[in-house]
């Protein structure tokens, strides 16, 4: 934990415990997880921790630009521990988003971009994931041993 502190001491916010636990879960997990899953895992260490609590600091984290949110997903928000500009890779099963660390060299014509001055883009690549693909053979060898 002393680690952490130091880590995170750069951010502009007061940190408890809990906000280091959030901040650790988003660093550790890559899937970037949705406020209900973070909540999951905190509430385990944390279990006076309300959802609310949960939702509130992660809005706090992103108003501080120490996350960001990702709206890729209709059904929930997900949030990402890395604010450098990346791209993603989604799994249409099990809708897992993995960070693209790639530089893509794009840029907008100008006359499609509206007048816009850009600032930057992001990528969504989509598919099925390694383990969703493989997920099929492993059920049914799990199923032969069984038999
Ligand atoms: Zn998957
Ligand atoms: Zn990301």
């Amino acid at each position: 934990m002393k680690k952490d502190i130091k880590k995170y001491k750069l951010l502009n916010i007061k940190l408890t415990p809990q906000r280091i636990a959030i901040l650790d879960y988003l660093e550790r997990n890559k899937t970037h997880p949705s406020v209900s899953e973070i909540f999951k895992y905190v509430n385990r260490r944390f279990p006076s921790m309300s959802f609310a609590t949960v939702y509130n600091t992660l809005n706090t984290l992103v108003q501080h630009g120490r996350i960001r949110e990702l709206t890729m997903d209709n059904d929930k928000k997900r949030f990402d521990p890395n604010t450098l500009p990346h791209h993603h890779l989604t799994c249409i099963k099990c809708k897992r988003i993995i960070d693209v660390d790639l530089d893509y060299p794009l840029s907008l014509p100008e006359n499609k971009s509206s007048g816009f001055k850009v600032l930057g883009n992001h990528i969504e690549f989509y598919g099925i994931c390694s383990e969703c693909s493989s997920l099929n053979k492993q059920q049914k060898k799990k199923l032969s041993e069984i038999i």
